[in-house]
């Protein structure tokens, strides 16, 4: 939890000697236990197989996500943990089997790089919903020898080309790497529930993820009111495509929305009340929540049978998905805004990220590192 952080040192941990020469080693920051800011430290990653590709790191992302599980706020992290699971870098090596990239390509690796690749969802390119459960960037057993993933807070990353994604070449890079993670975990719930022409969305919180929301929900043609916390943002969501802003602690603006949405996506990364925005729905519509806040949310049922409305989840999106959102970004010409920041500053942003205080997504460039 956030107030048990009790120090502001930094410490580095030396670099062990390599064990298996073929195995790349790798820098980056890392939080050593949940009470600790981030700080140096170096690793090795597994060697790569013939379906790998070895990606120097040029851009990450940083997600709400890596804040809560850098300080355990739901519970399963494992330390010490690289975060970063919104990468873009270049190819710099590939396996003997490796078709799709060549040394030299850009390529971005987002949340899910591996998957048991044969149940139901895998096949169907919904690796995100693997039965056996994904492998993530960071923080979980990889498949190849069980050691636990470090994410892309890193100078280089290793990954198999299957859960690799090409990157459209007119986009920025630094405001491409947020679309691997706020891009797609938007995009997919977007299209999944039809945002549109003739469909009211509203978004909840003007944050990595609400923007991107913002962005597509507008680009699909949908008419979109962003809720906000925030009133000084209001420029700014109408300049990223909001039709209306309204203030979520306004009782009387609230009220002037009641069951008037088709779709409503919840990005608010902390506890807030969930009815105050299910009674904006309408008959048979959809509140889906992806802001995954360290409490459990409660909500009155008469919210829900007074307007046959359902509540729902989306987590992040499929290989297939998330280069579908890639080239739908390239044709459309959108990209995250970013604010770069070198490595050393990645505690501080964490800090401002919980004051509500980024616009709207702080990427860090990788070559403060070295
Ligand atoms: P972020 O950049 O920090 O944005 C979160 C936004 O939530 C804030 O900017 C703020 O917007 C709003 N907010 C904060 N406190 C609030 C409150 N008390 N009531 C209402 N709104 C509040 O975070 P992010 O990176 O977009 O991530 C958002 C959440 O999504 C996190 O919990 C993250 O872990 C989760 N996430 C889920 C998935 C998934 O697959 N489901 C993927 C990525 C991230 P305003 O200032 O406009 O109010
Ligand atoms: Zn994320
Ligand atoms: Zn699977």
């Amino acid at each position: 939890m956030r107030s048990k952080r009790v120090s502001t040192r930094t410490v580095a941990i030396d670099f062990c000697p390599e064990r298996n020469p073929f195995m790349p080693s790798s820098k980056g920051y890392a939080a050593l236990n949940a009470q600790s800011p981030l700080a140096p430290f170096s690793f090795t990653r597994r060697e790569p197989g013939p379906t790998d590709i070895t990606v120097d790191i040029l851009y990450c992302g940083v997600c709400h996500s890596d804040l809560h599980q850098s300080r355990n706020e739901w519970g399963f992290s494992s330390f010490p943990m690289v975060p970063g699971h919104e990468i873009v870098g270049r190819v710099t090596a590939t396996g003997s089997s490796v078709t799709r990239f060549k040394p030299g390509q850009i390529a971005a690796v987002g949340v899910v790089i591996d998957s048991c690749r044969h149940c139901d969802p895998c096949k169907k390119g919904q690796e995100n919903f693997c039965v056996e459960g994904m492998v993530e960037a960071y923080n979980t057993p990889d498949r190849f020898d069980g050691s636990i993933t470090r994410g892309g807070y890193s100078s280089n990353y290793v990954v198999d080309e299957r859960y690799a994604h090409t990157v459209p070449e007119n986009l920025s890079l630094p405001g491409v790497a947020p679309l691997l993670c706020a891009g797609i975990t938007t995009y997919s719930p977007l299209r999944h529930w039809g945002a549109g022409p003739g469909k009211k969305v509203g978004i909840v919180g003007l944050g990595g993820l609400g923007h991107m929301a913002l962005k597509f929900a507008h680009s699909f043609g949908a008419h979109v009111v962003q809720f906000t916390t925030s009133f000084k943002k209001k420029e700014d969501a109408l300049r990223l495509g909001a039709d209306e802003v309204v203030l979520s602690t306004d009782a009387d603006a609230m009220k002037a929305q009641s069951k008037s949405f088709d779709f409503i996506l919840d990005t608010a990364a902390a506890p807030h009340s969930l009815d105050t925005y299910l009674a904006l729905l309408k008959l048979d519509a959809t509140m889906t929540l992806v802001g995954l806040p360290d409490k459990p949310p409660s909500i009155s049922v008469f919210n829900l049978i007074t307007r046959r409305a359902s509540i729902a989840g989306s987590m992040i999106g499929g290989v297939t998905e998330t280069q579908e959102m890639l080239d739908y970004c390239g044709q459309h010409n959108i990209t995250s805004d970013v604010e770069v920041i070198p490595i050393q500053k990645v505690n501080e942003a964490f800090e401002r990220m919980l004051r509500q205080d980024v616009k709207y997504r702080f990427v860090i460039d990788m070559s403060s590192l070295k």
